[in-house]
C-alpha cells in the first residue's frame, strides 16, 4: 500500500464523520477483541463495531467460511435472487435460533443497515393494521433515515428535522435520567381513554435496553405487561434488537428472559456475524402482507454475509454454551463495577450482559467524553451515549478474553480515578 495522507480524511470526507474524531488513529488490522494501527500500537476494543462485532474482528471459523466461498466463486451479490447462501442461512437460523426458541417468524431481508429493518417494520406495522401512528419511547434510537428517526427520540440527530417526521408519539422508558417512570399506566390511559387525543396505534416500538440512549434497560416485568396491553388493543409489538440482540444481553434475542413473544423484530448490526452489512426483520407470518417487492433495495442479498452469519449461528448457536460464557462474563462485568465504580465512588451503572453503561452524570468535571478520551491514551477504545454523552458504554465483543476483559475494565477504572482525582479507584 502507498504511503497514507492522513490529512485526506479532512480534506476529501464529509464533517457527518464522527467515531474517528472520538479514536483519531489509523486503524488498519484487527483480531479479535484488538484493534492496531498503522503505526503499530494496540487497542483493546470496548466498541464493537457499535454492536456490530459481537463475536470480534476477524473470527478464524468465519474467515475460513468466507475465503472457502470466495475460492469457489460463491455468488457476492445476489439482490433477492434465491442462492444457495441464503437457503444455507435461512436453514441454519430457523434450525439454531428459531425453532429451539419455538418462533415461527419469517424472515425478511432488508437493506443492510439496521436503520432500514427498522423502516420495514414501521411500515409493515402500518400496512398489516391499516393505521398510521407508531408509539415509541423516550431515548430510544431506531435509526437515522427519515422513517425510522421519527421514531429516534434524541434531539441531537432530530435537529432541523421536526417537521418532517411526523405520526410517532414518544412516551417516556420505565427508566430514565429523570428516575423511574410508570409507562404502562401512561400508555393504558393514551389507550383506553377515548379523548386523550392519541389515536390507537399500529405499533409500540422499543429497545429492551436502550443503547444509544444511555444504557437504561426495562424491567423483565414491564416487558411482560405491554405485551398484554398490546394484546388486548390488537397494536403490534416490535422490537428493535438490532443492537441489543444476537447474544448481547446474554440470550440470542433480548426479549427471551420476558418470556414474550414480539410480533416484529429488527436484527442488523452482528447478524452479519464478521460485521458485514445486512439486516433483517422478523415478521410472525399473518403479517406479511407485503407485495412482491414492496419493500425492495439493490443490497439485500450480501452473500458473504448469509454466509458468515450461517457460520456464526452455527459456531457460537448450536446449543448455550456460548450465551452462558456471555452471562458469566457479564456477571463479571457486573461484580466489578460494583467493586469498583459504585461501591467506592457512588457512581450508578446500569445493564444486562455485556451492554454496561457508566452514568457520569452527577460527576463534577468528569464527562464520559473525557473518560473515553483518557482510556484511548491508555489503549482501550469505548465510546460515550446518552441524552448528552454522560453515559460511558461498556460494549466488548462477546468472545472477548478474561484477560483483556479485566484490562479493559482496569482502564476504565484507572481513567475514572484520575479524572475524578480522588485517588479512591486504583487500576
Ligand atoms: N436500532 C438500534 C437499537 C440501534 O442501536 C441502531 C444503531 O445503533 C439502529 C437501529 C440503526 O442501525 P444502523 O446504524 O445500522 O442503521
Amino acid at each position: 500500500m502507498s504511503v497514507i495522507d492522513e490529512t485526506v480524511f479532512e480534506a476529501a470526507e464529509s464533517a457527518v464523520r464522527s467515531y474517528s474524531r472520538s479514536f483519531p488513529a489509523l486503524f488498519s488490522t484487527a483480531k479479535g477483541d484488538c484493534l492496531s494501527t498503522a503505526d503499530g500500537r494496540y487497542y483493546i476494543d470496548f466498541l464493537a463495531g457499535a454492536g456490530s462485532l459481537n463475536y470480534g474482528h476477524n473470527p478464524d471459523s468465519i474467515k475460513r467460511a468466507l475465503i472457502d466461498y470466495l475460492g469457489g466463486d460463491g455468488l457476492v451479490h445476489g439482490l433477492d435472487l434465491a442462492t444457495s447462501a441464503k437457503a444455507d442461512f435461512l436453514d441454519a437460523f430457523r434450525e439454531h435460533i428459531l425453532r429451539p426458541r419455538g418462533l415461527g417468524y419469517k424472515v425478511q431481508f432488508t437493506s443492510p443497515s439496521g436503520t432500514n429493518a427498522v423502516e420495514a417494520a414501521l411500515k409493515l406495522a402500518r400496512l398489516a393494521t391499516g393505521r398510521s401512528t407508531v408509539i415509541a419511547f423516550s431515548g430510544g434510537f431506531h435509526g437515522v433515515s427519515t422513517g425510522s428517526l421519527a421514531a429516534t427520540a434524541s434531539g441531537y440527530f432530530r435537529q432541523g428535522l421536526h417537521q418532517t417526521l411526523p405520526f410517532v408519539t414518544h412516551i417516556p422508558y420505565p427508566q430514565t435520567p429523570l428516575g423511574d417512570f410508570d409507562s404502562l399506566d401512561l400508555l393504558r390511559r393514551l389507550l383506553e381513554d377515548p379523548s386523550s387525543g392519541v389515536d390507537k396505534p399500529a405499533a409500540v416500538l422499543l429497545e429492551t435496553v436502550q443503547g444509544e440512549g444511555g444504557v437504561y434497560a426495562a424491567p423483565i416485568p414491564f416487558l411482560k405487561q405491554l405485551r398484554a396491553l398490546c394484546d388486548r388493543h390488537r397494536i403490534l409489538l416490535i422490537v428493535d434488537d438490532i443492537q441489543a440482540g444476537c447474544g448481547r444481553t446474554g440470550t440470542f434475542f433480548s426479549f427471551e428472559p420476558a418470556g414474550i413473544e414480539p410480533d416484529m423484530v429488527t436484527l442488523a448490526k452482528s447478524i452479519g456475524g464478521y460485521g458485514l452489512p445486512m439486516a433483517v426483520l422478523l415478521m410472525k407470518p399473518e403479517l406479511d402482507v407485503w407485495q412482491p417487492g414492496q419493500h425492495n433495495g439493490t443490497f439485500r442479498g450480501n452473500q458473504l454475509a448469509f454466509v458468515a452469519a450461517a457460520t456464526a449461528i452455527r459456531h457460537y448457536w448450536s446449543d448455550d454454551a456460548f450465551a452462558a460464557k456471555v452471562r458469566k462474563k457479564g456477571e463479571l462485568v457486573a461484580d466489578f463495577l460494583q467493586r469498583r465504580v459504585t461501591g467506592p465512588l457512588g457512581i450508578p451503572v446500569r445493564g444486562r450482559g455485556l451492554m454496561w453503561g457508566i452514568d457520569l452524570s452527577d460527576v463534577p468535571g468528569v464527562t464520559a467524553g473525557k473518560v473515553s478520551r483518557l482510556c484511548f491514551e491508555k489503549g482501550l477504545v469505548i465510546e460515550s451515549c446518552g441524552r448528552g454523552s454522560e453515559v460511558l458504554k461498556l460494549l466488548p465483543p462477546l468472545t472477548i478474553s478474561q484477560v483483556n476483559l479485566s484490562l479493559g475494565l482496569d482502564t476504565v477504572a484507572a481513567s475514572l480515578s484520575e479524572l475524578a482525582g480522588d485517588g479512591t479507584i486504583q487500576s
